[in-house]
Parts: C-alpha cells; sequence; structure tokens
C-alpha cells in the first residue's frame, strides 16, 4: 500500500527539463524526441520568435534583425512569452524548454519565474558537440538555400556569430547549472537515438525515484520513432 501511493506521488510529479546546447547540436531533434517520450510540451523559444516574425508582430518586427543577425533577443522580448508557454504547459504535465534561458540574466530571471509559480526543474540538459563537428552540420544545413531546414541564419558568417554568441553568453550557464547541482551533460556526437536514451537514463538516476529497466528504455526510445504513433504518456502513468 505505501509502495503503491509512492509510486502514484512519483508518477503524480511533473516533468521541467531545460535544454542548452550550441548551434548545430541537434538541440531541436532531441527537443521533440523527449517531449514527445515524457508527453510534455515543447517549447522552443526559437520556435515562438520565428512564428511572431511570420506574423509580422510587434514582438517579430522587434525581433527579426536579431534573428537575422544571429545575436539574442532582448531578455523583456523573450520574458513574457516564456511565462506564458511555461505556465500554461505546466499545468498540463511539464515541459521541456528548449532555448531559454540563454544567458545569465535570463537564468536569474528563470529562478524567479519558477519560484514565482511553484515550478521545480528536474535538470537541465546539456548536449556537448565539438566545434569541428558543429560547423560541419551547421554548413550542410545551411547549404541548399531555400531547402527545407534552412534557416535565414544559416549562413557561414551568421553561424560564426552564433557560435560566438553561444560561447560568450551560452556556456557560462554550463557551470550555472553544475552548481546549483541540475546539470546533466551528454555526448551530442552519438547517434540520435543513443543521445536521447542516455538523456532519459541520466535524467532517472538524477531524480532517483526511477530506475528504467534498459531493454524497457531501448523499447520506449525506439517508439519515439514511430511517427504514427501518438505523442506517449509519462511511461508508468
Ligand atoms: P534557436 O532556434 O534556439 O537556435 O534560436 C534562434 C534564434 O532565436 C537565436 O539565434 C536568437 O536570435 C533567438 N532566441 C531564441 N531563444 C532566445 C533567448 N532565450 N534569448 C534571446 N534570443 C533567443
Amino acid at each position: 500500500m505505501a509502495a503503491l501511493s509512492s509510486q502514484r506521488a512519483q508518477n503524480d510529479a511533473r516533468m521541467r527539463l531545460l535544454l542548452l546546447a550550441p548551434p548545430g547540436a541537434g538541440k531541436g531533434t532531441q527537443a521533440r524526441r523527449l517531449s514527445r517520450y515524457y508527453g510534455i510540451e515543447h517549447i522552443s523559444t526559437g520556435d515562438l520568435l520565428r512564428r511572431e516574425v511570420a506574423q509580422a508582430t510587434l514582438i517579430g518586427r522587434e525581433a527579426k534583425l536579431f534573428l537575422d543577425r544571429g545575436d539574442l533577443v532582448p531578455d523583456h522580448v523573450i520574458r513574457d512569452m516564456v511565462v506564458e508557454a511555461v505556465t500554461e504547459a505546466d499545468a498540463h504535465g511539464g515541459f521541456l524548454l528548449d532555448g531559454y534561458p540563454r544567458n545569465l540574466a535570463q537564468a536569474d530571471e528563470a529562478a524567479r519565474i519558477a519560484r514565482d509559480n511553484g515550478i521545480t526543474i528536474n535538470a537541465a540538459v546539456y548536449l556537448e558537440v565539438g566545434r569541428d563537428e558543429l560547423l560541419r552540420r551547421l554548413l550542410g544545413r545551411g547549404g541548399d538555400a531555400g531547402a527545407a531546414g534552412a534557416r535565414s541564419d544559416d549562413d557561414i558568417e551568421t553561424i560564426r556569430h552564433r557560435l560566438e554568441v553561444f560561447d560568450s553568453q551560452t556556456w557560462p550557464l554550463v557551470d550555472y547549472f553544475a552548481q546549483r547541482g541540475v546539470l546533466i551533460a551528454v555526448d551530442g556526437e552519438q547517434p540520435v537515438a543513443q543521445v536521447t536514451e542516455d538523456i532519459i537514463e541520466q535524467v532517472a538516476l538524477h531524480r532517483d525515484d526511477r530506475r528504467v529497466d534498459a531493454g524497457q528504455m531501448v523499447r520506449l526510445v525506439e517508439a519515439v520513432d514511430d511517427p504514427t504513433l501518438p505523442a506517449r504518456e509519462h511511461p508508468g502513468d
């Protein structure tokens, strides 16, 4: 009986993850796979901003120049967008926040938002990918202008600038989250499915409330690849 109610408490725990990675590390791909695996919402600040730009909203018009140059948009532009998306997703089981926070000021702001809304982050996941591999992937992505997946910030100069912005502004967050005991670092140069597995395994160990059976996890991760399946619920639910 006690085991049952403690199991229920574990299943009730919402999954809230942050995803941190340099451009080209596979952040979007892993975010989609993980949100599907955990049955939580994928919130990408880059996607939210690109939508605003496409719709030429007030935010979009302010953000466009920054996006095109590969610079971070001002913190105040991001803040309200994030608060709205996060609190809504949190009411529906949790979220994976992809692309926020992106600098130390945003990290402090994120901590305030979490505190004000009673949110505890389970882990900040960092995808480690070497510089040569990042450039290889990014140049491949932008090589064919106008191709599916090509982005307005994928030309060589902008790519280099986005990597510099990551080094100077976002990289310090790796240390920030490590000091707070929530950092999970995963080798992002492995095959996509292996990266997902490593993250899931480390998140489970980190939470220390669920031991994932290795065979079961492989089956679940394979299921993430099946586009015919509906987004799955949190395993064990
Ligand atoms: P991403 O899709 O995460 O690579 O983001 C694309 C672009 O959106 C970035 O290069 C920035 O211009 C902008 N952006 C996304 N998230 C943030 C953020 N948290 N703070 C500032 N700018 C952001």
